[in-house]
């Protein structure tokens, strides 16, 4: 017999969490939580000197000079604690909390509750959208990071960094051009006796990681000026006038502390193009942006204060924000070069005792494409490594390890692959290898692995790294499609049936031909004309999707048929290339189930070389 599931109505989960966000609210507001008497002064000083900490407010009470410490920990977890002197306490944090967010409010009641204003509503939004999670709770669950994490996004910080040129490796161009604000900052009046001009706002652009925020925080440690930040994206999930006034507050701030440095990053996030939203609810972040811009317009140049910004996509910014008088200087921070990485990787292990046998200029060779931040995270992987060890040095073993944690994802040995998948995938990733191997424009085998990773890929092929040449070219473009259908190719010749673990390949395949034709004017019969239709942007952009395509249906259909050719042929002369390699396909197949993981030079042995196939289209 069938049992009929009870459920609570949902919208007794709404008033409930409706009330639950009040309850937060007045929690919060009350100002005094439950304090912990056993933590002191002196327990903050160790961990602010253990770098555990990530935010510190005092709130000053009304009985002079007491107050209430809210601490804020890396791990998310909170202390609060009384002190019985709060400049003893502000001290404190400042000779020990390097870049720890840091704020001192005074007694004022009314004040202490506008402050909490944006929490309440925070508290409220949260409940509504707990409620709305919780309605639609489904097995792929999981909490929601951002959600539970609402209250440690404070919009402003101020922090003296130490931070200097010398801790930015690379980006010497860069530097260059931020030299003259330094200058500036460290003595305004030189320049205002001069008359010289200098911008009051520049932005930083580059992909994540690059280093857009350290070089921001350099320009302020290096002329000695405070830097006040904030990020875009924390007033993405605000209310109607929270960001306007926290950008209200933040150059009023800023104003008082001149000379110094507002860094605002992500900017993006506030200042895409306006009135481009579909079915409103943008509100927010026009009314944040047009603050930005009023501000920007109300100080004069040479106030003393310089405006950087950080985005990774100037295309989808709002124009007016490029404005002369605005952000009309740019300074594009790229990924590092050869050079360029084995200069950061000096910086990240000066204070690492390193081993023998690591060769940072070679570790610089083999991990083209990797941000700053990767390589940090590189050697950060591998100091752990160490550790586990028990080994007081890093050595080479540590740094492969995490070679491939960083740059595919973690190493997972313990879940048991069924024999036939694994077969599969020997055979899988062998055929993009085999590829790899005999093609003249792209890059040799560095390893071929049928470990998965644990999240989502049951191997992976990794070529060796290119050389950081810019051009591409049409035939090695088509070469690459080739080795995309390698995997295919492989599964179709060996098994009587494929199988859906070539999607991500057919999908790259099918971008660079499209590519190839609409981009790059490689095919003929389209001409070298730019059909891109840029839908890729996020929906709720709008801009562009009144007119998604600027052609007609005769161009599309020849685009269409042309990168179909361009597939086709690739297609055909891969399965060419593994079908003369058929014994080197069934001998790495059984070397990887064997050995799980094998190197370029193992994989290199399985053939009687000839030379490079150069395959003409
Ligand atoms: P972005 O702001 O461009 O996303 P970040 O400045 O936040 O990147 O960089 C993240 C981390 O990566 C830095 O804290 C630093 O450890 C490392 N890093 C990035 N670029 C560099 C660089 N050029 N030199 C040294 N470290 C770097
Ligand atoms: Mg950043
Ligand atoms: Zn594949």
């Amino acid at each position: 017999m069938e049992t009929k599931r009870r459920r609570i109505p949902g919208i007794f989960i709404y008033i409930g969490l409706l009330l639950l966000g009040l309850l937060i609210y007045m929690y919060i507001s009350s100002g005094y939580r439950n304090e912990d008497t056993s933590y002191t002064n002196d327990n903050l000083k160790n961990d602010l000197k253990e770098d555990m900490v990530y935010a510190v407010t005092i709130q000053q009470n009304s009985e002079i000079p007491t107050g209430t410490v809210d601490v804020i920990f890396n791990d998310g977890t909170e202390k609060i604690f009384y002190t019985p002197d709060v400049s003893e306490t502000g001290k404190l944090v400042e000779e020990h909390g390097e870049g720890v967010t840091f704020r001192m409010l005074d007694v004022k009641r009314e004040s202490l509750l506008e402050r909490f204003l944006p929490y309440i509503f925070m508290g409220i939004a949260l409940a509504i959208l707990a409620g709305i999670i919780l309605a639609q709770s489904s097995a792929a669950g999981g909490g929601n990071g951002k959600i539970l994490n609402f209250g440690k996004s404070r919009a402003r910080k101020i922090s003296d960094t130490k931070i200097k040129f010398s801790d930015v490796a690379g980006l010497v161009e860069e530097k260059e051009e931020l030299e003259e604000i330094v200058d500036f900052l460290a003595d305004p009046g030189k320049y205002i006796k001069l008359g010289a001009r200098i911008p009051k706002g520049i932005i930083l652009v580059g992909p994540p990681g690059t280093g857009k925020t350290l070089l921001a925080k350099a320009v302020s440690g290096e002329a000695g000026v405070p830097f006040f930040s904030i990020s875009g994206s924390d007033f993405v999930e605000m209310f109607v006038g929270v960001g306007a006034a926290r950008v209200r507050d933040l150059f009023e701030d800023a104003k008082k502390n001149s000379p110094c440095i507002v860094f605002i990053d992500e900017i993006d996030a506030v200042a895409r193009r306006r009135g481009s939203g579909l079915g409103g609810g943008h509100d927010e972040r026009e009314q944040t942006l047009n603050q930005l811009l009023v501000e920007m317009d109300g100080f004069a140049e040479n106030s003393g204060i310089i405006v950087l910004a950080a985005t990774n996509r100037v295309d989808i910014l709002d124009p007016a924000i490029l404005r002369p008088g605005r952000f009309d200087r740019r300074i594009s921070v790229g990924r590092p070069d050869v050079k360029g990485r084995e200069e950061i990787l000096k910086v990240h292990t000066k204070n690492k005792p390193v081993g023998d046998d690591v060769d940072l200029n070679k570790i610089a060779r083999t991990t083209s494409g990797f941000s700053g931040a990767d390589l940090e995270n590189l050697i950060n992987e591998s100091a752990i490594s160490a550790a586990k060890d028990n080994r007081p040095y890093i050595n080479n073993a540590d740094i492969e390890k995490s070679f491939v944690k960083v740059g595919i994802g973690t190493e997972k040995r313990s879940r048991v692959v069924p024999e036939k998948e694994r077969r599969i995938t020997a055979y899988h990733e062998s055929g993009h290898a085999i590829l790899f191997h005999e093609l003249s424009e792209v890059e040799s085998v560095h390893s071929v692995s049928i470990i998965p990773n644990g999240v989502g890929a049951a191997g992976y092929t990794m070529p060796l790294p290119e050389d950081d040449n810019i051009f591409n070219t049409k035939k090695k473009m088509l070469q690459h499609i080739m080795v995309d259908f390698g995997g295919r190719i492989a599964e179709e010749l060996i098994f009587e049936d494929v199988t859906t673990g070539a999607s991500q390949d057919i999908k790259q395949a099918t971008a660079t031909a499209r590519d190839m034709v609409v981009k790059y004017g490689f095919s003929e019969k389209v001409g070298p004309i730019n059909y891109e239709t840029n839908n890729d942007e996020e929906v709720f952009l709008g801009r562009d999707l009144g007119h998604a395509r600027a052609f007609g249906e005769n161009v599309a259909t020849t685009i269409d048929e042309e990168v179909k050719k361009i597939i086709d042929y690739c297609y055909e002369e891969a399965k060419k290339i593994i079908s003369a390699n058929m014994d080197v396909l069934h001998k790495s197949a059984e070397l990887l189930l064997e050995k799980e993981k094998i190197d370029g030079n193992e994989f290199d042995a399985l053939f009687n070389d000839g030379a490079k196939l150069e395959p003409e289209m």
